[in-house]
């Protein structure tokens, strides 16, 4: 009997064991893209630099995404509608994302064609890239726009929660429906994207209305990507997409990048996190009175009572049911990942930073997915659509 068990235990062991192995290889084989990081803002907030061992501070490092497997990374280059003067800032993020890469030219490299990208993989530095968070950047010239495409800008989110002289976002359109001066893309919102479509720059439409994602479906001639955003019908929040919307972006050919907060993919978390939030609220109020940002006094707060936040976190499972969904709605080809690492204060339990990807791979192999759907999840499916919006 009790060599029977062993039996049994050694078998158990061995098998785990090599689905422990199996799924390791599969996440370091394939490549991975995580089309939205926020460090470049986390950096500014925190005064930390990419390059350093930051555990415990952000989500992601330098060594970490190593760690993580990351092989491509789209950074986000981000300000909110406070500031003044959002071009020039956009600008100086960049000759933050530029001054790494100089200083890490063997763990580096920044990428802006495919080409380029697979020569990153090939000499196993981190393909890093940019994509512009939000239109109001640009400030209404297309000729920053094009400035940004030249320094490396491979996305812009038409908008970000703050709607632009031609393009409404979802925050707008949802809460000032009767006030809003148009809704929509106007006439520079199609000239913008008929310059992106030429440019080859991907048309994000994550944050953006209705109405202005209907717009760009229709004028776009090249496929579109939602770098960071989710599914409405598990978790029906204004920043992720409802069923006729993902239909629309496969019928483009374009690509949804499943974002990881926390908020987007339980229904119940903001009810929780506010309560979380109104309990701190003193030391939120503190922080924002010094100079911190809004969204960064809060991350701070939440991060600060760790085991508060922690209680709320939904669990892995969870982000990969938002992945299934699309899945099973429009089929293996136009899902992939987009964190929002170091933009947000929860992702889901088992993920803790860049350093934890490879238990993605595990949970999609769990759920019964072939390690060629996981490719395309891990990063195929983003890169067929960088590479039909470089051809002319
Ligand atoms: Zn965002």
């Amino acid at each position: 009997m009790i060599t029977r068990i062993s039996f049994l235990i050694f078998i158990l062991v061995i098998t785990s064991s090599a689905f422990g192995q199996k799924y390791k290889r599969i996440h370091n084989k394939a490549i991975l893209v995580d089309t939205h990081n926020d460090f470049p803002s986390a950096s500014i907030e925190k005064k930390v630099p990419f390059d350093a061992n930051l555990l415990g501070q952000t989500h992601s490092d330098i060594y970490r995404m190593k760690q993580g497997g990351i092989d491509v990374q789209i950074f986000s280059i981000f300000c909110g509608p406070e500031q003044q003067t959002p071009y020039a800032f956009a600008n100086r993020q960049i000759d933050s994302v530029y001054e790494w890469v100089r200083r890490n030219p063997e763990k580096m490299m920044l990428v802006k064609t495919p080409a380029e990208l697979k020569q990153a993989i090939k000499e196993k530095k981190l393909a890093s890239m940019l994509g512009v968070e939000g239109g109001h950047m640009i400030e209404d010239k297309i000729e920053n726009l094009d400035n940004l495409y030249a320094r490396g800008a491979r996305y812009l989110t038409l908008t970000w929660n703050n709607s632009t002289s031609w393009a409404t976002s979802a925050a707008d359109e949802t809460t000032k429906k009767d006030s809003l001066p148009h809704k929509g893309l106007t006439d520079l919102g199609i000239k913008i994207v008929g310059r992106m479509n030429e440019l080859g720059m991907l048309i994000d439409i994550s944050h953006n209305g209705e109405q202005t994602f209907w717009d760009v479906i229709k004028y776009t001639k090249k496929p579109i990507i939602a770098s960071h955003s989710s599914v409405w019908n598990l978790c029906p929040h204004r920043r992720n997409l409802k069923d006729d919307q993902i239909k629309a972006i496969a019928k483009n050919g374009g690509v949804i990048q499943v974002n990881f907060y926390a908020g987007f993919l339980d229904s119940t978390y903001e009810r929780k996190s506010l309560l979380l939030r109104q309990k701190h609220k003193p030391e939120i109020d503190d922080l924002i009175a010094k100079g911190t940002q809004p969204d960064y006094a809060r991350f701070m707060i939440m991060e600060k009572y760790q085991v508060e936040t922690d209680a709320i976190r939904p669990p892995l499972s969870l982000l990969i049911d938002h992945i299934d969904y699309i899945v099973k709605l429009v089929g293996v080809d136009y899902v992939g990942l987009g964190s929002d690492f170091d933009g947000i204060e929860a992702p889901p339990k088992e993920l803790n930073g860049v350093q934890d990807f490879p238990l993605v791979t595990k949970a999609l192999l769990e759920r019964g997915y072939s390690k060629k759907d996981i490719n395309k999840i891990l990063g195929e499916n983003f890169l067929r659509v960088f590479k039909a919006n470089q051809l002319k």
